[in-house]
């Protein structure tokens, strides 16, 4: 039974780190299957369609809810609509691949009720004052949308006992080979020493 692939989800608040965390897991451990959401969002510079994100138009995306194709969707920060498609998931598992989705936690919610049998992990931040450090610290939101993102984020950070598993994001490598070793996999040996900046 154990060390089993399988379906993983990992969740948490707003500004705690999960793009950053499935990001180095993109780059890091290709025997992981990062699930890629479809999205009403713009493609923000650098990001390809099919890889970060398949960018949908807002019809499109009502096409294929109509069409009972995805496996969770959610608005997420009341503004844009994200989904994960079932087709390329059940596909990824019925492989074999371990399979990790970084969705909201109104998505990992659902996927519960459709998929009780997948791990559910909480990305949680090292505390609240360091969460509000990093969503301030990004500094690309109003003070209006930090506000409602520091709310969000309250009520979100309340839902960590529906999880199997946390995992604190400390530090981001360490984060995602945890992550990865409660997928079973192996986590990469590191580099023992981080060569000084000069
Ligand atoms: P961003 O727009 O910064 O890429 O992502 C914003 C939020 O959308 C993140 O919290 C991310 O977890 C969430 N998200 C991304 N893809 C999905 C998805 O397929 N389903 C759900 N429910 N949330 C998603």
């Amino acid at each position: 039974m154990s060390n089993k692939p399988g379906l993983t989800v990992l969740a948490g608040p707003t500004a705690v780190g999960k793009g950053t965390v499935s990001t180095y897991i993109r780059d890091t451990y290709p025997e992981v299957w990062l699930s890629v959401s479809a999205t009403t969002r713009a493609p923000r510079p650098g990001e390809i369609d099919g890889v970060h994100y398949y960018f949908k138009s807002k019809e499109e995306f009502e096409s294929l809810v109509a069409a009972g194709e995805f496996l969770e969707w959610a608005v997420v920060h009341g503004q844009n609509t994200y989904g994960t498609l079932k087709s390329t998931v059940n596909q990824a598992i019925a492989e074999g691949r371990s399979v990790l989705l970084e969705i909201d936690l109104q998505g990992a919610r659902q996927v519960k009720q459709a998929l009780p049998d997948a791990q559910f992990v909480f990305l949680a931040p090292p505390s609240w004052e360091e969460l509000v450090r990093r969503l301030v610290g990004r500094g690309t939101e109003s003070a209006e949308e930090q506000q409602r993102r520091l709310e969000t984020g309250k009520v979100e950070l309340a839902a960590e006992p529906e999880f199997d598993h946390t995992v604190i994001n400390d530090d981001v490598r360490r984060a995602a080979d945890e992550l990865v070793s409660l997928m079973g996999l192996t986590p990469h040996p590191r580099q023992t020493q981080t060569p000084s900046a000069r």
